[in-house]
């Protein structure tokens, strides 16, 4: 009997431990196109009104639904946008410079051309390529205040970005309201508020694009880790893929020898629409542009199934699976 009481005493200590710390809050959302979950260790308001915030976001964004926001610009070659799209379109427009245009903000013309906003897909002929290439220019496209000007024929697709500004904002609003941890999964984007309940850092998986499987784990704390592959999103014809990334400068699905390409770092909309033009720019450019820039890690695979990963995590990175025994290369700035 005497025995038992520390162990009675302890378990009792456990229990009441366990009461304090807050319940796994969760939700399930289908939204931009993606299936997405959401998970914050506080009140149940928080997970609702995040699910709220990405329905808003979604209604003002969409590029398709007819009175967003985007479509309302587009409609009438700009207008007044509402001040958190003329937040994302600051930030974007940003992310097309320091990406020398492998993001642009102005791909839409051609994303419709290849039908991958109906999913009636085709490949465009060459001359309405050419001429729809002449339509997208970020530098083209003016902003002043909550004022957007487009040049003719211009049509705005903030879908490069809008789900790293949509965990942005949730992780925000869980940080206002007190939530120490919290992991936002949008599809390819996920997004992790602290570090797990217990205190240990989240582990996200990364896609292999060639198999079903993850080829490795990253471990993260307030840090998003977002996946762009040309293995989301495509069609086939004729025995060729072609994928829903767009470079614009050919006005064709990029093909510049990744299949994919997760960007690890603070802010989401960052490695959101890096992971779209580093996917367009291929390896050697990727490389370089996180040598000339902070805040950001890389995970690259390429066609041949290279894995090349950036210093910064090194520590945190751990392949998996098939890639357990494969070589895996290290990039450094020095
Ligand atoms: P996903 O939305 O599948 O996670 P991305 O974040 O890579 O993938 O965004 C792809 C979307 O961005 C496309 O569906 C298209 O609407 C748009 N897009 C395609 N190519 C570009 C580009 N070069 N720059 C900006 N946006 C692009
Ligand atoms: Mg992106």
């Amino acid at each position: 009997m005497r025995r038992a009481a520390p162990a009675l005493l302890g378990l009792a200590l456990l229990l009441a431990l366990a009461g304090c710390a807050p319940r796994a809050q969760t939700a399930s959302v289908f939204a931009m196109d993606t299936v997405m979950e959401l998970t914050a260790y506080g009140d149940r308001a928080c997970v609702d009104e995040a699910v709220s915030l990405i329905h808003a976001l979604e209604a003002r964004l969409s590029v398709t639904a007819e009175d967003s926001d985007i479509a309302r610009l587009n409609r009438s070659g700009g207008g007044e946008a509402a001040s958190d799209t003329a937040a994302l379109l600051k930030r974007a427009l940003e992310l097309c410079k320091l990406t020398g245009g492998a993001l642009d903000v102005t791909v839409y013309p051609l994303v419709r051309a290849w039908g991958f906003t109906t999913g009636e897909y085709r490949v465009p002929e060459d001359a309405l390529l050419a001429e729809l290439i002449t339509k997208v220019d970020y530098a083209a496209v003016q902003l002043d205040g909550r004022t957007v000007r487009l040049p003719e024929g211009a049509l705005l697709d903030l879908g490069a970005v809008a789900k790293g500004w949509a965990a942005d904002r949730i992780t925000e609003l869980w940080r206002g309201a007190g939530v120490k941890s919290g992991l936002i999964n949008l599809g390819g984007n996920v997004q992790a508020l602290g570090g797990k309940p217990d205190g240990s850092a989240w582990r996200v998986g990364i896609r292999d694009p060639f198999s079903e499987d993850i080829l490795g784990a990253v471990s993260v704390r307030d840090a998003a880790v977002v996946t762009s592959g040309g293995y989301q999103r495509y069609f086939e014809q004729d025995g060729v893929r072609y994928c829903h990334i767009i470079d614009p400068e050919t006005g064709r699905p990029a093909d510049s020898g990744l299949t994919s390409v997760t960007v690890i770092g603070a802010e989401g909309v960052l490695c959101d629409g890096l992971s779209t033009a580093l996917y367009v720019m291929g390896r050697e450019e990727a490389v370089r542009l996180w040598r000339e820039n902070e805040g950001f890690d890389l995970v690259l695979v390429t066609e041949d199934g290279e894995v090349i990963i950036t210093e910064g995590i090194e520590g945190s990175f751990t392949p998996m699976g098939d890639y357990a025994d494969k070589e895996i290369k290290v990039m450094r700035r020095g």
